[in-house]
C-alpha cells in the first residue's frame, strides 16, 4: 500500500480561483460555522481542517489533526470558547495528517472498515527519519510527505496510531443531543476509504480530502462524477474541505462541479480549447490528463 500524501490538492493556496472572493483567515483560527459546529482552519506544514460538533449530551471531533500538538491546540481553543471536550473522533480517511493527533484526544475512534485497516498499517510503519527517507527512496512516499512529517513531528518522534474502536461499512448516524452527524462512505480518486460527515440541522458537510486528486495527481470521470453527484445530493449550505483555507457555499461547490466536468470534457475530446486562467479549471485539466494517462 503506497502512502497517499495530500500534496496534490488542487484548490489550495489559490489566488485566482474561487478563493479570491473570500478574504483569507488567519491560519488555524477557531471559527463557529454553525449552531453546533466549530472549525479550525488548515495550517502548515500540512494540517487539515478539524471540526467539533457540540450536542446537548456529547461533543464529537471530525478528524483528529496531524499530531498531539495540533490536537492540543484545537482542544485548548475549544476550552477557551467553553465548548465541552469531545468524547470521540470520526475520521474522513486514514492519511497521517488527519489521524496522528488521535492519541491526544484519548476518546473513542470511529472509522470506516478500510480506514481501520489502514490505521493498523500506519501503526506498524517506521516513522524515524531513516524510515521516512527509505520510503521516499523506494518511491512509496513523496519527498514532500517526508518533509511535512518531519516538520510536524520533530525528531526523535514517537508516533502513536490509535486503532479504531467503532467500525462501520457504509454509513453511521451519531446522535449528540439536538444535533446528528451522519457519516457516509463516498470513496473517490483521493482515497478509497474517504467518508464525509453531514451535520444536521446545521447543514454543514465535512468533506475531508475526498474532492482532491490521487497521490499521483490524477482524477477519473468514473470516480469524480458520481462523487460530485453524491456531494451535491446533500442539502448542505456550508462545505468544509480538508486543506482549503476557507469554507465553501453550495454555489462554490456547484461552480467547482461545472469546472470539473468542463475540464474532463476538454481532456476526453482532446480539444485544445480549455485555455483559461482559472486556477481550479487548470488544476482539473492537469488531474484529468494524469487520470487519462493512467487509464490508457
Ligand atoms: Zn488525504
Amino acid at each position: 500500500m503506497v502512502t497517499l500524501p495530500c500534496e496534490h490538492l488542487w484548490p489550495r493556496a489559490a489566488t485566482g480561483s474561487r478563493l479570491a472572493r473570500t478574504p483569507r483567515r488567519p491560519m488555524s483560527a477557531l471559527t463557529k460555522i454553525g449552531e453546533h459546529v466549530y472549525w479550525m482552519s488548515p495550517g502548515p506544514p500540512d494540517r487539515p481542517s478539524v471540526c467539533a460538533v457540540e450536542g446537548a449530551r456529547r461533543t464529537l471531533m471530525l478528524d483528529a489533526g496531524s499530531s498531539r500538538a495540533h490536537t492540543r491546540q484545537f482542544l485548548e481553543a475549544l476550552a477557551q470558547e467553553h465548548v465541552a471536550r469531545p468524547n470521540a473522533v470520526v475520521y474522513t480517511h486514514s492519511h497521517w495528517d488527519h489521524v496522528l493527533g488521535g492519541s491526544e484526544l484519548d476518546g473513542m475512534v470511529i472509522a470506516h472498515a478500510l480506514t481501520a485497516e489502514l490505521l493498523i498499517e500506519l501503526a506498524a510503519r517506521d516513522w524515524s527519519d531513516e524510515g521516512l527517507d527509505g520510503r521516499v527512496a523506494a518511491g512509496e512516499s513523496s519527498a514532500q510527505h517526508a518533509e511535512h512529517v518531519k516538520a510536524e513531528l520533530p525528531s526523535p518522534r514517537t508516533v502513536e496510531v490509535v486503532p479504531a474502536d467503532i467500525v462501520f461499512r457504509e454509513s453511521l448516524d451519531i446522535e449528540l443531543g439536538g444535533v446528528t452527524v451522519g457519516v457516509r462512505h463516498v470513496g473517490g480518486d483521493h482515497s478509497a476509504d474517504s467518508c464525509v460527515m453531514y451535520v444536521e440541522p446545521d447543514r454543514v458537510l465535512f468533506l475531508g480530502d475526498c474532492l482532491c486528486d490521487s497521490s499521483a495527481g490524477a482524477l477519473t470521470s468514473e470516480l469524480a462524477f458520481p462523487l460530485f453527484d453524491t456531494i451535491l445530493g446533500f442539502d448542505a449550505a456550508i462545505y468544509v474541505e480538508g486543506h482549503h483555507p476557507s469554507i465553501s457555499s453550495r454555489a462554490d461547490i456547484e461552480s467547482l462541479n461545472q469546472k470539473m466536468r468542463y475540464a474532463e470534457s476538454v481532456v476526453r475530446e482532446g480539444s485544445g480549447i480549455g485555455v483559461t486562467d482559472d486556477e481550479d479549471t487548470q488544476s482539473f485539466l492537469g488531474a484529468f490528463r494524469a487520470g487519462h494517462v493512467t487509464d490508457s
